[in-house]
């Protein structure tokens, strides 16, 4: 998830487009090596990308871009053979504020096959403030390094058009391994598991780390950290001893209330937290979460932790047609709220005033594109509506747990977790599981109106908050 992107969700909110294909070519795996040259504020990197053409025709040329200060050297085959490219510091066309480097190679790819390419690359890395995005403040620099898809520090397949990146971005996860090299008063933090370090020359370390699970962003931070590591949490922080061990407890009570509601984990994953410099921007993806050092160190309510915490417990959901339709961001979201409630006196009632308040915001954004009102759950995948999969879902989880008590609710989302999670799932057997739970519930409907189809729409444009909509299943 990711609560802090917002020039992207403004971007995705203002243009409203929606069902657009997405673009054939994907990375299926980054293998990225870096170094850096702190006296001269660069980084060199070569970065190994395995690319997917998944459309039914040969495509010929792949589109690249990097940082606007950062070159490319070669590009060269798996088997070391030259490839023809060009590239150009270019505007992007609809944000002529932001400058890239636009890189075209030319390399045939036939229909359903993927190919491997090597980029070698390099330059300086100082930030896009000047284009009003004043988070990315990334630089290159021995106090604090941080490299993310975010500024384009490493080469992504895109193209300079906002559009196009939101209708591309998070589209297909990728596995990646990477090999960090710095000097040996420094630490790399990466969100993977930590495969070695190896003393190079020059007292500089190699860190050698690979995703734990497939992910659609690579973030690298690099500074004289301090680690705390905990059963459940690796935490990388700056300064702030007290913060790191309060969140280490409070991750610590997290874990300990979603094993007695579903069950222990089966194979225990620790969530990385990674503190950045202040004003650097939040951001997270399952299993690592990266928190500006003013959020790291005033964590005012512990829900981004208690959410990425939630989604240790959920099962791959994969479709045998199209997209998921991500409804697990709903489960994290309600999950959070419920844990938040049950930890904290003082939250008590949050979870239902955080579902009228979604309710609302459903209702506002329907009534803004009214399209949105033909779109079943099921498809907010398929459409690329997946902001909607955080709000949605959470009420239609609220509604479950009203409507039929915590221990069915508990019962369902733990057992359908221990059965499912070594092999993964669909919607449909997850809501099929749900109906194995509750037989005596009438769940077909339910789930016809929340998931299958738009009824559910009615309750949200009437208005309704979510006791009424809890009375109507319970009554019916
Ligand atoms: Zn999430």
């Amino acid at each position: 998830m990711n609560r802090t992107f917002t020039f992207f969700l403004l971007l995705i909110m203002s243009a409203g487009l929606f069902a657009q294909n997405p673009y054939p070519l994907v990375t299926d795996h980054y293998h990225l090596e870096l170094s850096f040259d702190y006296r001269n504020e660069t980084l060199q990197g070569n970065c190994r990308m395995t690319i997917l053409n998944q459309s039914d025709s040969a495509i010929t040329q792949i589109p690249l871009m990097l940082y606007r200060l950062m070159k490319v050297n070669t590009v060269k085959t798996d088997d070391g053979v030259d490839l023809d490219f060009h590239q150009a510091v270019v505007q992007y066309e609809d944000f002529t504020k932001l400058q890239v480097n636009q890189i075209l190679v030319d390399y045939e790819i036939p229909p359903h096959a993927s190919r491997v390419i090597h980029i070698d690359y390099g330059g300086h890395l100082l930030g896009y403030t000047e284009t009003g995005m004043r988070y990315k403040t990334d630089r290159v620099s021995p106090e604090f390094t941080l490299i993310r898809m975010d500024t384009y520090a490493y080469p992504i397949i895109s193209k300079p058009v906002t559009t196009f990146l939101i209708n591309n971005i998070k589209t297909h996860l990728f596995n990646y391994d990477i090999a960090v090299t710095v000097p040996d008063t420094l630490l790399v933090a990466n969100g993977g598991r930590l495969e070695s370090k190896v003393p190079v020359a020059d007292n500089q370390t190699t860190w050698h780390y690979s995703s734990k699970k497939p992910a659609w962003r690579i973030d690298i931070a690099i500074a004289p950290y301090n680690q705390l590591n905990s059963e459940v949490l690796d935490i990388f922080y700056l300064n702030d001893e007290e913060s790191a061990n309060r969140i280490a407890e409070s991750g610590t009570d997290a874990m300990q209330q979603y094993a007695q509601w579903w069950g222990e984990l089966q194979s225990p994953e620790a969530v990385t937290i990674i503190e950045t410099e202040r004003n650097s921007g939040g951001q997270a993806d399952e299993l690592v979460i990266l928190l500006p050092e003013e959020s790291f160190s005033n964590i005012s309510n512990f829900h981004d932790l208690y959410h990425e915490l939630a989604h240790l417990w959920h099962v791959a959901i994969r479709e045998s047609q199209g997209s998921s339709p991500r409804w697990e961001e709903g489960l994290a979201d309600f999950s959070a709220y419920l844990l938040n409630e049950t930890l904290f006196e003082d939250k008590a009632g949050l979870l239902k005033r955080a579902a009228n308040h979604n309710l609302r915001r459903l209702k506002g954004d329907f009534e803004r594109n009214p399209t949105l009102q033909n779109i079943p759950l099921m498809d907010y995948g398929n459409q690329r509506i997946t902001n909607l999969s955080y709000v949605q879902p959470m009420v239609m989880f609220a509604v479950l747990y009203y409507w039929l008590g915590e221990e069915v609710f508990h019962h369902a989302i733990g057992g359908f977790y221990q059965q499912y999670i070594e092999t993964s799932a669909s919607t449909k057997d997850f809501t099929n599981y749900w109906k194995l739970m509750a037989p005596a519930v009438r769940l077909d409907g339910f789930f016809e109106d929340w998931i299958y189809t738009t009824r559910f729409t009615e309750f949200v444009m009437e208005g309704k908050e979510l006791d009424e909509i809890v009375s109507h299943y319970s009554q019916n």
